[in-house]
């Protein structure tokens, strides 16, 4: 438990100082401890923000994702199940159109040419 402001100066009052120094010794060790503990809550903070940021932008255009403002396809795989925007690098094409693999999770996509919503410019 940390020590209070109250106990320390109750401490002090009494004349009691070597117990009122390991109360202030406790109440930094706590305060340095909640420091860190801080720090690292930002942390996920940050990252949280990031992934709401990033989840309001993108859109789902069926197989794919797809951020504001930029026409290359994400991983479906990779955003809902790991909250990670991976690009497709440009697809290979098969005879039953183009193949997409993810560089992340491998995942391989088969989007006809005809489905097609976007233009994508690579
Ligand atoms: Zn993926």
């Amino acid at each position: 438990m940390i020590p209070n402001f109250k106990e320390i100066i109750d401490l002090v009052k009494k004349g009691a100082t070597i117990e009122a120094q390991e109360k202030i010794m406790e109440l930094r060790e706590a305060t340095i401890k909640l420091q860190q503990e801080n720090s690292e809550l930002l942390e996920k903070v940050k990252v949280l923000e990031k992934i709401i940021d990033k989840k309001l932008s993108m859109k789902f255009e069926s197989p794919f994702y797809y951020a504001n403002g930029d026409n290359v396809p994400h991983c479906p795989r990779c955003w809902e199940v790991n909250h990670k925007a991976i690009h497709y690098p440009a697809p290979f094409n098969n005879v039953d159109g183009p193949n997409y693999t993810c560089p992340q999770c491998k995942t391989v996509i088969t989007h006809p040419q005809r489905q097609r919503q976007r233009q994508t410019t690579y």
